[in-house]
């Protein structure tokens, strides 16, 4: 208990800290935290700072996560659309590239895209890199990290996506739902403002699909297979078809790629979310009504999660969300009017604060989290 991994997590969460400070949130004894931190220091994963007073030739008494000992690699791969970066060890992104992609192209020629955009991320980059998370548009078991039965990504069921990134990345390769990316994205960020309720939250991605992640007492919840939050394939009586299979998945009426089919019936040119958005901000009548709509259909499938998970709060994100109130307008109402007062008494409806690039910020922390496990973090003092 309390190994060098556990006190360098005191610093990822904290800040900058004081050695009493350190003894204080660790319960080591002063001896025993000294000696962790003289090992971070060797490693290069802490930094000493001078103290306030001068410090006369005596051990540093402040210390800080050295965020530029080692870069972590990230991606978040959407049904459309792919957006890479490189972070560093706080999980600031420092740089990112955008890619068109086809989902459905398959695993070979999507992940070397992702190999591709990762060697000119890396090219110039001073220090090693240390870890790499990847979002995917499907559930992932965090068991074996094999994908399982995604509803819309053909040719990807069973797939190990860290080990095929892994022949690329000489370092630990995570790979997890996209919603949950951003989910931990948002959580994260709440919790370093520290925002109330932030560690019970239900974050809805809304884009060419629709999927959410939970976070349930500061963590992700994955569920048995990582099938959890799949909000956008439950199916209700009727309605038009899903690119799944099903009829009536929330998806059909208020994925992007539903409402940008809906809108090129009435004439209107729209492939992408961005397009949809682009349409609405433009003041395109159809298109705002569309896009209130698929938030109260959204709302729907939201008031049955709201009943049984009881979040603090519901984040509306994703590229959809980029439209402004008009999506979280409608799940607020739909989800006000609907769900018992023991779930609402204390709920908040809100727009994800992080914009587009969540599910970076999401992986980038999913990435840290694994380069700086106790195991490595042991690994890297010992070295
Ligand atoms: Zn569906």
């Amino acid at each position: 208990m309390s190994g060098h991994g556990d006190v360098l997590t005191l610093f990822r969460r904290n800040g900058r800290l004081t050695r009493a400070q350190v003894v204080e949130l660790s319960g080591l004894s002063r001896v025993t935290a000294t000696h962790r931190l003289e090992g971070l220091v060797r490693s290069g994963l802490l930094r000493p700072e001078a103290d306030d007073r001068t410090t006369g030739g005596r051990p540093a008494a402040v210390f800080d996560l050295a965020e530029d000992r080692g870069t972590l690699l990230v991606a978040d791969i959407g049904s459309s659309h792919a957006r890479y970066g490189i972070a560093d060890l706080s999980g600031r992104v420092l740089r990112a590239l955008d890619e068109d992609i086809t989902i459905d192209d398959g695993p070979d020629k999507v992940l070397s895209g992702v190999a591709a955009a990762f060697d000119e991320l890396v090219t110039g980059a001073s220090a090693p890199v240390l870890g790499a998370a990847i979002g995917v548009p499907g559930p992932v078991d965090q068991r074996t990290g094999l994908l399982v039965s995604p509803p819309t990504m053909r040719g990807w069921d069973g797939i190990d996506v860290p080990a095929l990134v892994g022949r690329h990345v000489d370092a630990p390769v995570v790979v997890d739902k996209d919603a949950n990316l951003v989910a931990l994205g948002v959580h994260r960020a709440m919790r370093a403002a520290s925002v109330p309720g932030a560690d019970d939250l239900l974050v809805v991605k809304v884009g060419m699909g629709i999927g959410a992640g939970i976070i349930s007492r500061g963590a992700v919840l994955h569920g048995a297979r990582g099938g959890a939050g799949d909000l956008g394939h439950i199916p209700h009586d009727d309605g038009p078809r899903c690119r799944c299979g099903q009829r009536g998945c929330a998806e059909a009426s208020a994925g992007a790629w539903a409402i940008a089919a809906h809108l090129r019936e009435l004439g209107h040119d729209a492939r992408t979310s961005a397009d949809v958005v682009a349409l609405a901000r433009h003041g395109n009548a159809d298109a705002i009504e569309a896009l209130r709509s698929a938030g109260r259909r959204i709302g729907d499938v939201v008031v049955e999660a709201v009943g049984v998970l009881n979040p603090a709060m519901v984040v509306v994100g994703g590229d959809l969300a980029e439209s402004g109130d008009l999506l979280v307008d409608g799940v607020r109402e739909r989800v006000f009017e609907r769900s018992h007062p023991l779930a609402t008494t204390d709920l908040e409806v809100i727009a994800s604060p992080l914009g587009a690039d969540a599910g970076l910020l999401g992986a980038a922390q999913m990435a840290a989290d694994a380069a700086l496990s106790p195991a490595r973090v042991e690994a890297l003092v010992d070295a």
